[in-house]
């Protein structure tokens, strides 16, 4: 390592002797000076290296619940583990659901337990499928709209 910190030492004095044409004085002197400036900086950089991260499996304090919903993910709270929807069957490992996932974390009711681009692409699906018309009534009349539209075709078919 000593060896790489010597050469980029060397590198960056004899560019600098190019440039300000020093004496092999001058030149030795910046040489030791550029080689202990490099040296602390890869001790620094050690040291960095070294330092403990903090897992997040063991966190200190509690998540704010709209901390746990991003854009693309969504963290359960309980295990911390990110998903794109906290689904039922994930809850229910925890002893909860997602009723009493929410009361225990002081989530709205109305708030889906979902990354916010899943959210945001499930309203468009619900926007663009309708479900009001899947509504027993609704199919009921759609139906006989349909049963007439087809008599009306069956008929017309007879007669061409
Ligand atoms: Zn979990």
């Amino acid at each position: 390592m000593s060896q790489t910190l010597l050469e980029m030492a060397k590198d960056l004095v004899l560019a600098s002797m190019e440039a300000h044409r020093l004496s092999p004085e001058e030149m030795h002197q910046a040489l030791q000076q550029t080689y202990a400036s490099l040296q602390a900086l890869k001790t620094q950089e050690d040291a960095h290296g070294s330092v403990p991260v903090t897992t997040p499996e063991t966190p200190s304090k509690p998540v704010p619940w709209r901390k746990s919903i991003t854009k693309h993910t969504v963290m359960c709270l309980e295990c911390r583990q990110s998903f794109k929807q906290l689904s039922v069957r994930h809850l229910k490992d925890h002893g909860l659901d997602g009723r009493s996932y929410r009361e225990k974390y002081g989530i709205p009711r109305t708030q889906p337990l979902a990354a916010k681009e899943v959210t945001a692409k499930r309203q468009e699906i619900v926007q663009r499928s309708r479900p009001w018309e899947k509504a027993p009534t609704f199919l009921k009349a759609q139906r006989k709209a349909q049963q007439a539209g087809a008599q009306r075709k069956g008929t017309g078919r007879k007669k061409a």
